[in-house]
């Protein structure tokens, strides 16, 4: 019911991935369909533009981005509720890029630990899209004068600096037209791949597919890494330190949980039972995702039909905000 839903909007953006996973959907889907009946409106945005800093080609853009939003719409997104759109259906994004851009010192973006961690990662494509990332960040939540973002910790320098460029163009044109948002972590801040050492994610190629068959997924979770002191099925685990045993605290039951807790600390469970009931509980705790998603699949030119129609909610949006801020700034 609307009316008992917290007032202002909410924004949060991803870059088209593709098919999501394990850790796309702990760390921030399934915050972005809780949000949708917490608050009046959600606005979620496939980054496409985001995505050209970093690919090589952009051969699997489209295809990457309709993936995800089958993901998106499978795990509950409700294009009533929220508008799910693309960034690049936007272009009033490129222009508060532009306006925001003038009162951002380089200093800062080139200081920032984001900036310098992807240099490294790509240090033969330093390019100005790269630099400004942060600055288009900033573009996509003020252009929706969003007041809550839910990200990862990891992108909370992200959100400071949004805040401050934000704060800077009100300070400089002498207005109040942008608003400063708040940042809103994610529960489960950082999921752990199947190598139990890095953040999941498809690039490193640690990641759990959702989409994934039930026996793709079975594979991939006897895969998993688990205590790396325990060497034998004879030897005492801990469970502390197992990245299995963090997975069964969020899709296994209280006394399963507990069973293992005991269990491997004496070797009363070997780490082949417990992925193989962790695999279980993964794949019934997915089946109604899964069950949707193929439903969904059916009619692609609907799933592009709600990007299409939250392209054009989003737009009206950006459409008011852009004529306040060329008012604030001064242009003829
Ligand atoms: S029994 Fe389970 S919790 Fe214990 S080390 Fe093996 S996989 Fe991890």
């Amino acid at each position: 019911m609307t009316s008992q839903k917290k007032k202002g909007r909410v924004f949060s953006g991803a870059r088209p991935t593709g098919r999501q996973h394990l850790g796309n959907y702990l760390g921030a889907i399934k915050n972005y369909v809780a949000l949708q009946d917490e608050y009046e409106e959600c606005i979620y945005c496939i980054v496409d533009i985001h995505a050209l800093t970093t690919v090589d080609t952009t051969k699997e853009l489209k295809n990457n981005t309709y993936e995800m939003a089958l993901d998106w719409l499978a795990a509950g997104l409700r294009p009533d509720d929220s508008i799910i759109f693309v960034q690049s259906h936007v272009p009033e994004v490129a222009e508060l890029h532009t306006f925001l851009s003038m009162v951002t010192p380089l200093g800062k973006l080139t200081d920032l630990p984001t900036f310098k961690e992807k240099i490294r990662y790509q240090p033969q494509n330093i390019n100005y899209g790269l630099v400004g990332y942060p600055v288009l960040m900033a573009a996509d939540i003020a252009l929706y004068k969003a007041i809550v973002v839910p990200v990862g910790v990891d992108q909370a320098p992200h959100i400071e600096f949004t805040r401050e460029v934000v704060r800077s163009f009100n300070y400089h044109y002498n207005t109040n037209v942008l608003i400063e948002p708040q940042m809103k972590a994610t529960k489960v801040p950082k999921v752990l791949g199947i190598d139990g050492e890095n953040k999941m994610s498809k690039s490193l190629g640690n990641h759990i597919e959702l989409a994934s068959s039930p026996q793709e997924t079975q594979q991939r979770v006897m895969q998993m890494v688990t205590d790396p002191q325990r060497a034998r099925r004879a030897d005492p685990g801990n469970p502390d330190v197992c990245n299995v045993f963090t997975m069964h605290r969020i899709f296994s039951s209280e006394e399963e949980v507990e069973t293992i807790n005991v269990e491997c600390r004496k070797a009363g469970i070997g780490c082949v039972d417990c992925k193989k009931m962790f695999a279980k509980n993964l794949n019934e705790h997915l089946a109604p995702f899964r069950a949707r998603r193929a439903k969904l699949a059916e009619k692609p030119d609907d799933v592009w039909g709600v990007l299409d129609d939250g392209g054009k909610r989003a737009r009206a949006i950006a459409g008011q905000t852009i004529a306040e801020v060329k008012e604030a700034i001064g242009l003829p």
